[in-house]
């Protein structure tokens, strides 16, 4: 593999500052063409056990740190990201298939989270309350919860890491990360560069696994990690909740999605269909935000179909390096397998394909950009989440019945409204069960906005001041005169 800096690729675990081999290995191949990467350590649940030891022996000096202190570090971190962003995001392309200029998009809007908590950090007041007793004085402040225990998946390998770990270290918390399997050298890379960056030895750990229910275990259930954050799915999201309960550890939960997004008869259809492309076939649909049901005004359904499948029959598939390429592979197999037969079942239940429709010749794991008509709110691809190229489309005829039926789902984290009526896209907003909601946009993601779901799409959120509390705890003081 080609890397203007070789130090980037790691293939081992880090753990209290040291690099740790294993002698069971992990391979790591291109989803692509399935080329093997690397060979990883294969970690299990002891490396995880002493991981979370180091981070637990580091937390007292790590807190004990002023906020201009940790914020030095992180600041150091952020740059070292920049300067590596072309290795980075050539590293993340190769393991996760995402196109080139989507994975350097990925790494600054990672390194984004480093800076944006490296500034917040040094505004962690605490408050002053007026007393109900003339001879006490009441006060809260804010301390790291302690050490972290994280898991993420592989749709973005390296933000989905920094959304997390900026955070806590910026509050004074110590971490172990178990990353995906399928994507780990992109999270080894950040440790290397947190380690140049002068983040001191088990302030942040990680441990990559085959096993991983047994480190999930240690990580949830190890009484010296106070608290735990997810980002995967919400079946596995759930078994880790419930482990997470037997110590009443601090959750946070970020699930998965069935964003609804919705077309308005007063919508400007070239921002739709620019903002359903955006956010439809992003990482080839693989990302918790994507939308996964399409429901457009019968007054508009027909030009709203022609004019998105020309946008799509103009994305260029194809191995994420290549110049050009919109829209690389699914992460494996598996994943691919089921995207077919999600399709296969629609059709059998009466949708019409009008584009695609089947897997494509370019490499093992693609699938062709599919657009579907006719598709009912009680067919499995309105109910699951689709996470690949496809595009399904269904019509509603007024406002209430489509915040009806956007509503009618477990899932709630994003929403897409496409209005030019300024009252009827508030009265959407405000109406739609979800945790985010974007208006006449189809990419939102920012370090400074509050990101996170509603009903079983998770828990707390990540980004923006809302993000750092999560790795607070609040102590009220009472002062007797
Ligand atoms: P996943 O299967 O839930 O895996 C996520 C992580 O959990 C991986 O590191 C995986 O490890 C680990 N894992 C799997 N089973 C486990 C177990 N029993 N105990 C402990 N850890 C376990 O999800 P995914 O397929 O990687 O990611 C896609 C899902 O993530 C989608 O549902 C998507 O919507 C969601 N997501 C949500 C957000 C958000 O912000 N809400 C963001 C991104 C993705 P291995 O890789 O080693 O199996």
């Amino acid at each position: 593999m080609e890397l203007a800096n070789k130090h980037l690729l790691k293939t081992q675990n880090y753990i209290g500052g040291q690099w740790h081999d294993s002698p069971a290995k992990l391979p790591v191949c291109d989803p692509a063409n399935s080329n093997m990467l690397a060979e990883l350590a294969d970690a299990g649940p002891a490396d995880a056990e002493a991981a979370v030891g180091e981070a637990h022996a580091a937390f007292p000096a790590w807190k004990k740190r002023t906020a201009g202190e940790r914020a030095a570090v992180l600041k150091r971190w952020h740059q070292l990201i920049l300067d590596n962003t072309d290795d980075l995001a050539r590293l993340l392309t190769l393991e996760q298939g995402k196109p080139l200029a989507e994975a350097r998009g990925e790494i600054l809007h990672g390194a984004s989270f480093i800076e944006w908590y490296a500034e917040e950090c040094r505004r962690a007041y605490g408050q002053t309350i007026p007393t109900h007793n003339r001879d006490m004085r009441l006060q809260t402040i804010r301390q790291p919860v302690g050490v972290v225990g994280c898991i993420t998946p592989w749709n973005f390998p390296n933000a989905m890491i920094t959304r997390k770990v900026a955070p806590a270290l910026a509050a004074g918390c110590t971490l172990v990360v178990k990353p995906a399997a399928e994507t780990p050298l992109s999270a080894l890379a950040l440790c290397q560069l947190a380690q140049e960056a002068g983040l001191p030895a088990g302030t942040l750990n990680m441990v990559v696994g085959s096993d991983a229910a047994g480190i999930g275990r240690v990580l949830t259930q190890d009484t010296r990690v106070a608290k735990f954050t997810f980002t995967g799915s919400t079946a596995v999201g759930k078994i880790l909740m419930a482990q997470c309960a037997t110590g009443v550890k601090k959750v946070s939960m970020e699930l998965g999605g069935n964003a609804p997004f919705i077309v308005c008869d007063d919508g400007d259809l070239d921002t739709a269909v620019q903002a359903c492309m955006a956010t439809k076939f992003r990482n080839a649909g693989q990302t918790c935000v994507s939308t996964n049901r399409i429901y457009v005004h019968e007054s508009v359904h027909d030009e709203f179909v022609a004019r998105l499948r020309t946008a799509m029959t103009a994305l260029k598939v194809g191995h994420g390096c290549e110049d050009g390429v919109t829209l690389g592979p699914l992460i494996h197999r598996r994943a691919t397998e089921r995207v077919a037969q999600l399709v296969e079942d629609t059709v059998a239940a009466g949708a019409t394909i009008e584009v695609g429709g089947d897997f494509l010749s370019t490499g093992v794991n693609y699938y062709a950009p599919t657009l579907i008509t006719g598709v009912t709110d009680d067919m499995r691809i309105a109910r699951e989440e689709i996470f690949g190229p496809v595009a399904p489309v269904q019509k509603f005829a007024c406002e209430e019945d489509v915040i009806r039926r956007t509503n009618d789902t477990p899932y709630g984290l994003a929403a897409y409204v496409m209005s030019e009526n300024i009252r009827r896209a508030n009265r959407l907003v405000e109406a739609l069960d979800y945790g985010m909601v974007a208006c006449n946009a189809g990419v939102f993601s920012t370090a400074a906005a509050p990101f996170g779901g509603n009903k079983e799409s998770g828990i707390g959120r990540e980004g923006g001041v809302e993000g750092m509390t999560e790795f607070y705890e609040t102590k009220y003081c009472c002062y007797g005169a």
